[in-house]
């Protein structure tokens, strides 16, 4: 049974009574229970939400036990039926071939590091505006979509909904999309990279999701690189987070290279490396502490974790 609490994040004025930070962890309205996001080590009491991180829920002495504690970031919202690997692959794939990459688009990719004969490879496309515009070739697009796959399955896709009009109709506009791959090169996701941000510089990235139209929400995957040198026998396995990284350490680096969606849910690549068996994980992850205090946080779990398995790893900044 999972009881329905008020959680509320921890500030400087109440921080955490576990770690005694002024964020990130919570606590619910009564105050007996508390969610610290920073769990100490492998304690027992340390449990791993949807999203791959870890929490420990505490439990104020002498107060009573109403039910199991689960924390998950929307703890009452369940994700509706979402389609399988294989058909998000051809619904994504179908709709990427639909789309260019603009001019500015293309230049700010190529900034990033990526020649043409990547951006190709990746299949990297820039998402025009079709709310404000009602664009006449995103119409078209999601016409032929709804012709080859049917409304149906569209809405088990993360990114489409129904509109007003009963039509197919698009969550997000003006982004570029990154696809997210799995190990099978399936294109199971996609992740938006807002292309202009002329104030800060640093791009923002959100996900390719229904959520906000009670449709399915995009979930968060280890992405495989298509740009992976997967058929070498693997000396190193490079990880670190978000999928354009990820691509770009792979076309850089002679070593195959996987992402996780953020520092925090670096429990995700454990079942890789079990599998993929590298004689070495190398961590590269942003570590610019001033930025996130989380990021030391997780990086020192990352690293106990692989030496309690034995896994030789080392650090890499780039
Ligand atoms: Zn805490």
């Amino acid at each position: 049974m999972t009881t329905n609490l008020e959680w509320r994040t921890a500030t400087k004025k109440r921080p955490c009574y576990i770690c005694g930070k002024p964020d990130w962890c919570s606590r619910n309205r009564s105050g007996d229970v508390a969610i610290c996001r920073r769990p100490k080590g492998s304690s027992k009491t340390t449990k791993i939400d949807s999203s791959g991180a870890e929490y420990s829920v505490h439990r104020k002495e002498g107060t009573k036990t109403t039910g199991n504690y689960t924390h998950n970031k929307k703890p009452e919202y369940k994700s509706p039926r979402k389609a399988e690997d294989w058909i998000l692959n051809l619904v994504y794939r179908n709709f990427l071939d639909g789309l260019a990459l603009d001019g500015r688009a293309l230049t700010q990719m190529h900034q990033r590091g990526l020649m043409p004969d990547d951006i190709n490879a990746g299949l990297y496309k820039y998402l025009p505006e079709f709310l404000k515009k009602n664009n006449y070739n995103i119409t078209l697009l999601l016409q032929k979509l709804e012709n080859i796959f049917g409304i149906e399955t569209l809405l088990q896709v993360p990114g489409f909904y129904l509109n007003t009009n009963k039509r197919i109709s698009l969550t997000t506009h003006d982004q570029i999309l990154i696809p997210v791959r799995n190990q099978h090169n399936q294109i199971i996701s996609l992740k938006c990279r807002l292309p202009y941000d002329s104030e800060t510089g640093i791009p923002k990235y959100t996900y390719f999701t229904s959520s906000k139209h009670n449709g399915p929400s995009s979930g968060a995957y280890v992405h495989f690189p298509v740009f992976g040198k997967w058929n070498k026998s693997h000396q190193n396995l490079i990880i670190t987070e978000g999928e354009l990284k990820a691509d770009l350490a792979s076309i850089y680096f002679d070593d195959p290279c996987i992402s996780i969606p953020g520092v925090s849910s670096w429990r995700r690549s454990i079942p890789e490396i079990d599998r993929i068996k590298p004689e070495k994980v190398v961590i590269a992850f942003d570590m610019d502490k001033s930025t996130n205090p989380n990021v030391d946080f997780h990086h020192n779990n990352f690293c106990q974790e692989l030496q309690d398995r034995s896994i030789k790893f080392g650090v890499l900044e780039w």
